[in-house]
């Protein structure tokens, strides 16, 4: 159940489930009854956002599954974002494990983009 609907799922000691409740800061640029957008902490491009559900799912793999309308409001809000900063071009990365790169297991989208983007390199 997406959280429009009700108190978003949360998982215990979930840094991102902390940053939806307001427990830990973040830059929100912008939200939806469904998801929140802020600015990651170690950006690597000009826009480096990273929108998230505010329910709690480990990855967009099983966000996929138990809710694709949720997935499409965090490309929905990514969307919005990129089209604010950043002509509505943009790269959106969603690391799925840790041999790929994701470390916070709260699925989280990339929104990359504010400079000419190279080839992904594997
Ligand atoms: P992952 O490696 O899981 O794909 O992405 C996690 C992202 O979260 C990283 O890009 C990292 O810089 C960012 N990050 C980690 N801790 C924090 C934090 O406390 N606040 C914010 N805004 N971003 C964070
Ligand atoms: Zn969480």
């Amino acid at each position: 159940m997406s959280s429009n609907e009700s108190a978003p799922l949360t998982a215990p000691d979930c840094l991102f489930c902390r940053i939806v409740a307001g427990a830990v800061p973040a830059t929100v640029v912008a939200e939806n009854p469904a998801a929140v957008a802020f600015r990651d902490i170690d950006p690597q491009a000009p826009l480096h956002v990273l929108v998230v559900p505010r329910d709690h799912h480990a990855d967009v793999a099983q966000l996929a599954a138990a809710d694709p309308a949720l997935l499409a409001e965090v490309v929905s809000l990514a969307e919005l974002v990129a089209s604010d900063e950043s002509g509505g071009q943009f790269r959106l990365v969603f690391n799925t494990g840790p041999s790929a790169g994701q470390s916070v297991f709260h699925v989280h989208a990339h929104v990359l983009g504010g400079v000419e983007l190279g080839r992904i390199n594997a």
